[in-house]
């Protein structure tokens, strides 16, 4: 994982590695590189019971670039030698991952939302086509690498403490094709999408962009992160970084509300890992009522205000 802090989709990789150790009678470690915060982050993964946590510091491991981090892993799994290599399933993962499969020569399952104990291996379960389908993937190479759903194993149990060990990564080499220039961020006072305990989507029901400040306010008010849906990002009304979906982000949490969008496959996919869906659509005929826990067949520009009302 990389550090700065323990995010909240490390800790379903976590669970992952903590129940395959506890049902194969195996054992897991964790790897922590970084710039900054490692320490500290290592720390907090000690307290789930690795056998050990690797640590890896250097001004190379401050952004997420896929050339130096896949070739320390490669180097702590050479010395070291684990079995199967996995990661949260997130945009760094999805590029490091598989450059360390291509590495170590490792078959690779991307998305793993279970697993089970076959004999002397593991399968794997993983959602294709937006979730459509569930293919069951079996591995035959010795070293497997994964990346895991970020929001399908919950959170990981307490341990035993572990040791922490300083991983020098020697000399890595150098000339990758790839060299981090700039980093040019929004900042923003709502809480990160893929981390927020409540999400307010909207899709193209909105209508027109001068909606959006209710839509806001309402977000504001449950202290909710805000998204929405490639449409509204394609009509230049978000920012993509805040697409909920297939290819956007994965959210995951206890509270989702979404508003005046229709429920597309693409967008459901991003958020199967939702406790509880609360949806406003016009139309009682919304695919997005198939899959929320409450619904609400309504006008979202009568229905935000007068939720706004109510939470005064
Ligand atoms: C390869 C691929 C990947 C994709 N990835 C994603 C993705 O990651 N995320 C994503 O979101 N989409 C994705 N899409 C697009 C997806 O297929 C849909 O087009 C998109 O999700 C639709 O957005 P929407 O629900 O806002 O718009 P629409 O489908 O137009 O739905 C608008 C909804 O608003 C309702 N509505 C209208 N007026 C009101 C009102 N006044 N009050 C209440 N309800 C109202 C309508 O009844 C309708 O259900 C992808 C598509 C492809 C092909």
């Amino acid at each position: 994982m990389q550090a700065d802090r323990l995010r909240g989709t490390a800790l379903s990789a976590i669970r992952f590695a903590q129940e395959i150790a506890e049902q194969t009678g195996g054992s897991w470690s964790a790897a922590v590189i970084g710039n900054q915060a490692v320490d500290e982050v290592a720390g907090r993964v000690a307290s789930f019971g690795p056998a050990k946590v690797f640590t890896v510091t250097g001004e190379a491991f401050g952004h997420a670039l896929a050339g130096p981090y896949a070739a320390v892993l490669e180097s702590i799994v050479a010395k070291h030698g684990f079995q199967a290599i996995a990661a949260a399933s997130t945009t760094a993962s999805r590029d490091i991952m598989p450059r360390l499969a291509a590495r170590l020569k490792a078959g690779m399952v991307t998305g793993v939302c279970a697993w089970e104990a076959r004999g002397e291996t593991l399968a794997y379960k993983q959602k294709m086509f937006s979730g459509g389908v569930l293919a069951q993937v079996a591995l035959s190479s010795a070293r497997q690498v994964l990346t895991v759903d970020a929001t399908e194993f919950g959170d990981p149990t307490p341990g035993a403490p572990a040791e922490i060990v300083a991983f020098d990564p020697g000399d890595l080499g150098a000339g990758y094709s790839a060299r981090f220039v700039e980093l040019r961020a929004e900042r923003r006072d709502r809480p990160d999408l893929t981390e927020a305990e409540v999400v307010v989507s909207f899709g193209r029901g909105v209508k027109d962009p001068a909606n959006i400040a209710n839509v806001e306010k309402l977000a504001d008010h449950l202290g909710a992160a805000l998204g929405g849906t490639r449409a509204v990002v394609d009509s230049g009304w978000m920012p993509n970084d805040l697409q909920v979906g297939q290819t956007g982000k994965q959210v995951a949490p206890k509270l989702y509300f979404a508003l005046g969008l229709s429920g597309s496959i693409q967008h459901v996919a991003g958020i199967r890992g939702a406790k509880k869906i609360v949806a406003i659509n016009k139309d009682p005929e919304a695919p997005i009522f198939q899959v929320a826990d409450i619904g609400l067949v309504a006008d979202m520009q009568a229905a935000v205000p007068e939720m706004l009302e109510l939470l005064g």
